[in-house]
Order: structure tokens, then sequence, then C-alpha cells
């Protein structure tokens, strides 16, 4: 008589430690019909255990993706073995909303999932359990983790003043397109240009002035230049573009529209007009050129004949 009473004791403090767990039990027959259903299940999912009875699994939440889950499951039955589920590669199983104040940032749980085998007396498999894991906190710290990550990453490729590429970006990514040459011979060339006597620009009006001028500089070179064309800011007022199936022809056509607008473009800083120009040069990558760097050297040597022959034009490395 004590004994039975013990056990029964045992039984219901073993329910409720089941019942209040905070993590989803869920047990399943070979049919998916739900044996147990959890009140973690209950607050999450809005349906009590009652009305989930023998009921099919898969019709009471259509969300769950039926042939995938079948494949799990499958192994569970007939190996005896664990089945598992990670929030990296499935978000969710039960698509649960998430309520928790702190991690407001996701609007569902994210879930891990274990399937493991519930063993009858005779060693056979009639029913699986499923431990559903809220994993929301790891889950959005870890996106959040990589949103600033990848956030850091632009930061540290972009000039702050122009928002442009940065030298040492642009000159990762003119080494890369050095080295793709180098196997593939794809054309593209090279525009380097500064701006004319802009010492006289600062002198003039002022260094807020000149920092302007280079913001809009800059913003002129972006609308000229296509998507797949790589512009930078190389120094104080120097830029550079790298121009993809672009030949030296091309380059020259594109160097002087850009010049031009340049020319016709007028600033107006603190009511005062300022206008300027550039001088250019240019150099279509060809197998004799040895390196990035050279290939740079050539189209600055252009730029400073273009410097030399008077300024405001466009010259190319022949
Ligand atoms: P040139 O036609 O030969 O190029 O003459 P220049 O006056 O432009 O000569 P140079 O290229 O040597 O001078 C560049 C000047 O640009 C010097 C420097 O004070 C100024 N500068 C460099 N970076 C910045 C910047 O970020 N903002 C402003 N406002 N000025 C800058
Ligand atoms: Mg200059
Ligand atoms: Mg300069």
């Amino acid at each position: 008589m004590n004994n039975s009473i013990e056990q029964l004791r045992e039984f219901h403090w073993m329910m409720d430690m089941l019942q209040n767990i905070d993590v989803g039990l869920v047990v399943l027959n070979e049919d998916n019909e739900i044996q147990l259903w959890n009140s973690f299940m209950e607050n999450h999912s809005g349906v009590i255990a009652n009305d989930t009875r023998n009921r099919n699994i898969f019709e009471l939440f259509p969300e769950i993706d039926q042939k995938w889950f079948q494949h799990k499951v499958e192994s569970v039955f007939q190996l005896k073995i664990r089945a598992f589920s990670i929030w990296e590669q499935r978000p969710y199983i039960f698509k649960f909303k998430n309520y928790r104040p702190i991690t407001g940032i996701a609007e569902l749980m994210y879930q891990n999932i274990s399937i493991f085998p519930i063993l009858s007396t005779t060693g056979e498999v009639d029913n699986i359990c499923i431990i559903v894991y809220d994993v929301t906190d790891v889950a959005t710290n870890r996106s959040a983790l990589k949103t600033a990550n990848l956030q850091l990453e632009k930061l540290s490729r972009t000039d702050k003043l122009t928002n442009l590429n940065n030298r040492g970006y642009w000159q990762e990514c003119q080494e890369f397109e050095f080295k793709k040459f180098s196997r593939y011979q794809q054309t593209i060339s090279l525009v380097i240009f500064d701006i004319d006597h802009f010492k006289q620009v600062n002198d003039t009006y002022g260094h807020q002035a000149g920092d302007e001028v280079i913001r809009e500089c800059a913003k002129t070179l972006v609308e000229c230049a296509r998507e797949q064309d790589i512009c930078g800011r190389y120094g104080g007022e120097e830029f550079v573009a790298l121009l993809s199936e672009t030949d030296i022809d091309g380059a020259f056509k594109f160097s002087e529209r850009l010049r031009e607008k340049l020319e016709k473009l007028t600033i107006v800083y603190d009511g005062l007009e300022i206008n300027f120009t550039v001088s250019l040069g240019i150099c279509q990558l060809t197998t004799d050129i040895a390196s990035a760097k050279d290939w740079l050297e050539n189209s600055d040597k252009a730029l400073y004949r273009s410097k030399e022959n008077g300024r405001n034009k466009t010259t190319r490395h022949e």
C-alpha cells in the first residue's frame, strides 16, 4: 500500500516536472499523432493538450516541412538513434511568436530540436519524443554580432568624407583585378585624376569649402561610372576608377565626359560660387605591364603629362 502511494506520488512529481519544464515536449506515435503536449507547447502554440490528443501533427501545424520531418523521424524509428535540428540550418520547426521583451528584434522563436526514440519494454520504438529548445536569445545575439561585423567591415573600406572606397580597399581591388587579368585577360582600364590648383580653392574659400568640392567631385564620379566600376579616393584630392570591360578608347570617352561635367559644375558654398577643373591619366591593362603598381604608375605618369600640358585634360598612357 505504502509502496503504491509512493509510486503514485513519484508519477505525479514526474508529470509535474514534464509539464513545467521550460522546453517543449511532444510525444508522437508512428502515425504522427500527438500523444503528449506539455505546457510549454500549450503556451507557445495556443493549442491546449486536450485538443492535440491523437491529432496528426501536420494537420495541426501545417508549417512543418513534412517531407523533411518524416525523413528525420524515420531514422529515429528504424535505427533507434537520436536526430537533431539546429537553428542555423532551420530557424524553427513550430512557427511560434517570440514574446521575449529583451530579444524584441526577433519575430519568431528560433528553435533547436532533439528527437529521440522511446523504447517499449520489448525494445520496440512505438513513440518518439521531440524536445523543442527556445534559442532565440542566442540566435538574435549572433545575428546582431554578424550585422555589427558587416557594418565595421564596410566602415573600414570606406572613405569618410566621400563614401567612396578608401585607398587601402581600392588597392586591394586593383590587385585583384590585376591577378584576374593574368588569367583571363579581361579588358579593363584605370583612370586617375587630380583636382587642378586645389590649394587655391582651399586658400580662397577655406578648407570646409575644399571638402565640399571633394565631396561633389566624388558624387559626379559615381554618377558617371557604371555599377560594376570600382571608384575610390586615392588621396586628398586624387581619385581613381577601375573601368571593367573598357579599353583605352572607352576610358578616354569616360574621362572626357567626366572632365567636362566637372568643368561645368558650379559649387555654391556660403553663397560663393566655386568652379574647378581636373586633370586625368588613363591606362588600359596589357600583358606587358608587370604589376598592379606599374599599372597605377603608368596612369599617374599620364596624369602628370596632363598637368604639364596645361591641366584640364585627359592623357593616355602610350
Ligand atoms: P595641381 O594642379 O598641381 O594638382 O595643384 P594643387 O594645388 O592641387 O596641388 P596638390 O595636389 O599638391 O595639392 C593638394 C592640396 O589638397 C594640398 C592639401 O592641403 C589639400 N588637401 C588634401 N586633402 C584635403 C582634404 O581632405 N580637404 C581639403 N579641403 N583639402 C585637402
Ligand atoms: Mg591637385
Ligand atoms: Mg594632388
